[in-house]
């Protein structure tokens, strides 16, 4: 079984790590995948270029041996579309179990994703919660899909809705890029290997950076 964690990972925090690390367990997970996105297609481009993004989640997991970082979208071009990964996930795992996972946050905005009812074409999805969350209202399409136990995602390869309590940790990208910009210090945020990436090369001192000038020391 493969979980699929995507995300901007701008940068890489404690609420993707802790909350990865839970359903990796949960779920029983052979892999749990976090796969950085080149171009989200609901937001602007990043500030920060996606190989330092993917540098910074390298150093994140470094000692996490259940959680992996996939490329994948980065050598993509165009919109990284969730779609077109789980597909191409599917094509290179043709009898594997597949589950996205994605938080209570994405989920409200998933009916503007790219072909988003084919995402249950080759995984199953798992809306990471906070305790005591109560189900939002969804289509048909939806609810017809829901299962009441996490087990029954054993049954088939995709095609199944669950909703995941988790560790509610409330902490946000945005919030640690502000932080930073403000001159404050983020430690306990996300893990300090990855504060010392940000502080060598600089990152999220201001909100319109020059990627290539970052890049270059200038
Ligand atoms: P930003 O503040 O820039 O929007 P973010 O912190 O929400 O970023 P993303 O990389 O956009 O992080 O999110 C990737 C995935 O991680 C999404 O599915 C999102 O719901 C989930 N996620 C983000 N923060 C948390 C958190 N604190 N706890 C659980 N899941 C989270």
């Amino acid at each position: 079984m493969i979980g699929i964690y995507g995300g901007t990972f701008n940068p890489v925090h404690y609420g993707h790590l802790r909350t990865a690390l839970e359903v990796k367990e949960l779920f029983e997970l052979d892999q749990l995948r976090l796969i950085p996105c080149r171009l989200p297609p609901h937001r602007d481009q990043p500030d920060v270029d996606g190989e330092m993004r993917l540098a910074m989640l390298h150093l994140a997991v470094a000692d996490s041996p259940g959680l992996q970082v996939d490329r994948r979208e980065l050598d993509r071009a165009g919109p990284s579309y969730m779609v077109d990964t789980l597909q191409a996930l599917r094509a290179e795992n043709p009898d594997t179990r597949l589950i996205l996972f994605i938080g209570a946050d994405a989920f409200a905005g998933l009916e503007s994703w790219h072909q988003w009812q084919r995402l249950f074409d080759y995984a199953h999805l798992v809306v990471m919660t906070r305790p005591a969350y109560g189900l939002p209202d969804m289509p048909a399409f939806l609810c017809q899909r829901l299962c009441e136990d996490r087990r029954q995602l054993r049954q088939q390869f995709g095609g199944r809705l669950f909703f995941q309590a988790v560790t509610g940790l409330d902490i946000s990208a945005t919030q640690i890029r502000n932080l930073i910009r403000a001159g404050r210090d983020p430690q306990f945020l996300l893990p300090d290997r990855v504060i010392a990436y940000i502080r060598q090369h600089q990152l999220y001192l201001s909100s319109t950076q020059d990627i290539e000038c970052k890049q270059n020391n200038c």
